[in-house]
């Protein structure tokens, strides 16, 4: 399935939250990512169709999706941000009760609650209330309950909120079993959780998309840029400007700062290879937090 978003423009009063925005998702794992507030989330809105466009157009696989909006919807599986859930049921309950609202065949669902409760290692939680559930484990159960109708695209905001490291990464592993044949969107203002997993990643910034391209391809796009300065306990760094720095790291008595700039930050400054934090940094200089 082929999703083309063309010329999206979104205003609230007089803010223009989505300036003309333009992407396509094919299969593969996307990123959208971008700091809070540079319309991901209004973005995806607009392709779910819960938020109006006040321009632009949205072709499935070269269709337009109003035709087809119900048919589309089917077809996606979705995690909100804030998702609600009914505290007060099962876990097992909750998704049986997804699934029924999702249509899916009574016989199938069984099965599939029972796969996706093992594979979202939810086994031992199975009959917790989901109110007693912690943060992390709700998350999963939200990626669970996304993914019971086997959409072709799932769409994922903030997916690892609340989860911890190893949370992560089983997180990771769950999705690139599940991206075959499929596209998964991670939309998210955290570089790590779609640096080790997205083909593609799509850097919004104030409304629009500040770059775009695979990994390898946007780090290659700032070669020269990142430099490393090495500064020992004593010495002060009064010379930095903060707001270009990527990372600092203590190493014994000594701080390395990564510095991301188009030109020498620093008399002692060395480049440095490229990381997906800094292309981040570099493409997103504003300060939006
Ligand atoms: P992100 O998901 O990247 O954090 P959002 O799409 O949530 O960004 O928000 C983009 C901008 O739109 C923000 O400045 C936000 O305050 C604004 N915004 C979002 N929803 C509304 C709304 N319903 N009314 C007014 N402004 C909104």
């Amino acid at each position: 399935m082929k999703i083309k978003l063309i010329d999206i423009c979104k205003k609230y009063g007089k803010q223009e939250v989505l300036k003309s925005v333009s992407m396509e998702f094919s299969e593969g794992v996307y990123g959208l990512l971008g700091k809070n507030g540079a319309g991901k989330t209004t973005l995806i809105g607009i392709l779910l169709g819960i938020i109006k466009a006040n321009s632009g157009e949205i072709l499935i696989d070269g269709k337009p999706v109003r035709s087809q909006s119900k048919e589309f919807l089917n077809k996606i599986g979705y995690l909100p941000q804030y998702p609600q859930f009914y505290k007060e049921m099962q876990v097992y309950e909750f998704l049986c009760y997804m699934a029924a609202l999702k249509g899916l065949p009574k016989k199938e669902t069984k099965n599939k609650v029972e796969w996706l409760i093992e594979e979202v290692n939810l086994t031992d939680a199975k009959k917790k209330k989901v109110g007693a559930l912690s943060g992390g484990m709700r998350q999963r159960l939200g990626i669970a309950q996304a993914m019971l109708n086997e959409p072709e695209i799932l769409i994922l905001d903030e997916p690892t909120a609340g989860l911890d490291p190893q949370e992560r990464i089983r997180f990771r592993n769950l999705i690139s079993k599940f991206a075959k044949n499929r596209t998964v969107i991670l939309v998210t203002h955290i570089v790590s959780d779609v640096e080790y997993i997205a083909n593609q990643v799509i850097i919004m910034d104030e409304g629009d998309i500040a770059c775009q391209g695979n990994i390898e391809e946007l780090e290659n796009s700032i070669t020269g840029k990142v430099w490393e300065v090495t500064r020992n306990k004593g010495q002060d760094m009064d010379d930095l400007d903060f707001s270009n720095v990527s990372n600092l790291k203590r190493e014994g008595d000594n701080t390395k700062v990564r510095v991301v700039s188009d030109t020498l930050p620093t008399k002692d400054a060395i480049i440095t290879s490229v990381g997906l934090e800094d292309v981040f940094l570099y493409y997103c200089k504003g300060d939006k937090e």
